[in-house]
């Protein structure tokens, strides 16, 4: 079976064998706060900030969703308001939960097809972003976080594209993701990247009233330790992933390209056409299609005969569009066999 599902979708096929060598090691029936464990942690930590070029002053942790990344960010970093800017189904998500919990909150909500203006402001203290907006296939420039040049902390949700392409994180300061997308693991881990602002602005508010508040995360993290029984298994399949994978600037070569020749491929080789019509917005990890009811639903059930699994459209695209994930698990050959599909 070959799946371009984004979410959860494929793992990387080596997650196998950790699985068998996780049992044969023994962690998985450690105490979490054995040497066994915090040593494990630790590089863990170490190969992902290595491996995806995160800088050496930005800190690591792991939650249990990218979901829990967006509560934290209002319990222990908003001082009084956060903007959110989104144009798809994520960003919306994370602005209606973000107002249960923040004292003030607003949004500007823009047009999918259109780049997102470079003339925004706010007074709020924390911007919130979705850099990858997995629900219509676009995505955001890091060069626009930069232009942003603001006193505020930008927060980016990068849930299906970190792992697949090389991000500039000094353009912000919060990110986060999960690991059941692109960064091709079994679901059930969120991870939450901070920059040294982002750890001052924590330890200015002080919020220390969750089990999941920042500051506590941080002082159990500081020992390689977690604020909560955690998901062992999670850790050491995303440390033998990382252990496995190129650096992410072989991985995001790769992706782009096959992202390239894909968009091309879809407008040039087929009868179907492209979601996102402004190519300067088109996301490079999330692919969405677009056809009749009838190509669609045909397409669908060809796929099916033929082992594949397509995404769904969401929400009110669900029967005139497919999406397909470009995560770095799927391999060169599955495209190829998706593209024969797509050609008939
Ligand atoms: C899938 C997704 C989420 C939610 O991830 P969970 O792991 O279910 O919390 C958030 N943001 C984006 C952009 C996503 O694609």
């Amino acid at each position: 079976m070959t799946t371009f599902y984004p979410g959860p979708s494929k793992v990387y096929p080596q997650v196998a064998t950790y699985l068998q060598d996780a049992m044969n090691e023994g962690i998985l029936s450690q105490n979490h706060r054995s040497k066994a464990f915090m040593e494990m942690l630790e590089v863990c930590i170490l190969v992902f900030k290595q491996k995806k070029n995160i800088p050496d002053d930005y800190e690591v942790y792991f939650t249990s969703s990218a979901t829990e990344c967006w509560e934290i960010i209002s319990q222990s970093l908003v001082r009084h308001h956060s903007h959110h800017v989104f144009n798809g189904a994520f960003g919306e998500k994370w602005f209606e939960y973000a107002s249960r919990l923040s004292k003030e909150t607003s949004a500007t909500n823009f047009d999918f097809q259109e780049k997102i203006s470079e003339s925004l402001s706010t007074d709020a203290d924390v911007w919130c972003f979705t850099q990858n907006e997995t629900s219509n296939a676009t995505q955001i420039e890091f060069s626009f976080f930069n232009k942003l040049n603001s006193e505020a902390l930008i927060a980016v949700d990068v849930t299906s594209s970190l792992g697949g392409i090389e991000l500039d994180w000094k353009s912000g300061d919060i990110w986060l993701a999960s690991v059941q997308k692109c960064l091709g693991l079994p679901a059930g881990m969120g991870v939450m990247i901070c920059s040294p602002k982002a750890i001052k602005r924590a330890e200015e508010i002080g919020e220390r009233n969750h089990y999941n508040s920042l500051l506590f995360i941080r002082d159990n993290f500081k020992k390689f330790q977690t604020h909560y029984t955690p998901n062992i298994l999670g850790i050491y399949l995303l440390m033998r992933v990382m252990q496995q994978v190129p650096d992410i600037q072989a991985i995001d070569t790769h992706i782009k390209s096959r992202a390239k020749d894909f968009y091309r491929f879809i407008a040039q080789e087929t009868t179907l056409d492209l979601l996102i019509t402004n190519e300067e917005v088109r996301s490079e990890t999330v692919i969405a299609i677009k056809g009749t009811v009838d190509e669609i639903s045909v397409l669908k059930q060809k796929a099916k005969e033929n082992n594949i699994i397509l995404g769904n459209g969401y929400g009110a695209w669900k029967d005139t569009t497919f999406r397909i994930a470009n995560f770095p698990a799927i391999e060169d050959w599955e495209f190829d066999k998706l593209k024969t599909l797509l050609r008939q």
